[in-house]
């Protein structure tokens, strides 16, 4: 018997590395309130061509997004499962698959949560449930917020303007 397989077995899986990004003004045009229904999400121009590039490098890609429209009831969950299937198809037919997307329903007006960015809860989930190693994995963000939700995570951060190009974001991240 080849005792190398009984240490094989216990081998540990590799580590991904991953692009967290925002939703709203990174993924699609922000109109700076909320996007209610997929009506109004129009994803931005160089995104897909921007995620083919970074799949390339390697990257998985998980959407972190707050979505307080939902606490407020702007919109409600339906909506939002709504556009996700939609943005999973667009990035499914182009080989760039999401590989998940959390989304915190919370908002102050009606009490705290810990997934609502700034805080880090949904980074975390993500990076234990994907065995993600935080230390070459990036977060994409158009709020501070969105920065310091991974940053707690040990997850470095990009900060774009709301709705630029990604493709011009992208060059740090190989
Ligand atoms: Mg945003």
């Amino acid at each position: 018997m080849d005792s190398s397989n009984i240490f094989n077995n216990f081998e540990e899986k590799p580590r991904l590395k991953a692009i967290f990004l925002d939703r709203d003004g990174v993924i699609n045009h922000d109109p700076s309130d909320y996007t209610r229904n997929i009506d109004e999400f129009t994803i931005l121009p160089t995104v897909i061509e921007s995620l083919k590039i970074l799949k390339e490098r390697g990257y998985v890609f998980i959407i972190i997004t707050n979505q307080g429209g939902i606490a407020k009831g702007i919109y409600g969950h339906d909506e939002v499962a709504e556009i996700h299937d939609y943005l999973r198809e667009v990035c499914e037919s182009n080989d760039t698959p999401i590989l998940d997307i959390y989304y915190s329903p919370h908002h102050e007006v009606k009490g705290r949560s810990l997934s609502r960015k700034p805080g880090s809860l949904m980074v975390e989930r993500a990076c234990a449930r994907y065995n993600i190693d935080p230390k070459i994995s990036w977060m994409v963000g158009d709020k501070q917020r969105d920065i310091d939700c991974a940053a707690a995570v040990g997850v470095r951060g990009v900060l774009i303007n709301p709705n630029d190009a990604l493709i011009d974001y992208i060059d740090k991240m190989v």
